[in-house]
């Protein structure tokens, strides 16, 4: 996921079929052997951002990076996946690197059991809520080649602009927005959308 108002180029974008891929699980030593590379190419990717998937650099393979705040460091999914995932769904407001630009209105369970592994190989299982099991989940969606657009509320999808307060209209569009989906809250948007460089 996203916090920039800028389109960045770096990122393959929504139409190349390396995002519509089921991404292949790293296994073996060669693919093993190429996971440092990788980490360091999605940690430069990732800059200021919440999550980036190992697809979105043209790589096909399970991994991904994400954060769950502004000052966290990012750490690193091997493998992921989502063990339960809890009764209550829950709406929030997400943005892609590939589809630069939008935002649209996605229902997730509020909380998922997942299970991935470390770059040293161990295997870890913790019990995620809140934007970081938003985050996770988006994330491990690249990695069986689904967009966020195709879970949205379609009829949410709005340009960022919107709700960042810069679009023409801005306040009538937040306000239809509301009607559509009353979780939306202009504040926890910015929040979400982080403040300070906007890289990469
Ligand atoms: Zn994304």
């Amino acid at each position: 996921m996203r916090t920039s108002r800028r389109a960045c180029s770096s990122f393959v974008l929504a139409g190349h079929p390396v995002l519509r891929r089921v991404a292949t699980p790293v296994r073996g030593v060669a693919a093993r052997a190429d996971l440092p590379r990788l980490d360091a190419a999605l940690r430069s990717a990732l800059g200021e951002h919440y999550g980036v998937a190992a697809p979105q650099l043209g790589t096909s393979a399970r991994v991904f990076l994400l954060r769950a705040h502004a000052d966290d460091g990012p750490w690193i999914a091997i493998n992921p996946s989502i063990q339960r995932r809890s009764r209550e769904m829950v709406a929030g407001w997400e943005t892609c690197l590939s589809v630069p630009g939008y935002a649209a209105s996605v229902e997730r369970p509020a909380a998922v059991d997942v299970r991935y592994e470390r770059l040293d190989g161990t295997a870890v299982e913790r019990r995620l809520r809140g934007f970081e099991a938003r985050v996770f989940q988006h994330e491990l969606d690249h990695l069986d080649g689904i967009l966020f657009t195709d879970k949205a509320d379609p009829r949410s999808l709005v340009h960022e602009s919107y709700l960042l307060g810069d679009g023409p209209d801005s306040e009538a569009v937040c306000a239809s927005l509301r009607q559509l989906a009353p979780e939306y809250e202009e504040e926890e948007y910015e929040e979400s959308a982080g403040e300070g460089p906007r890289g990469p």
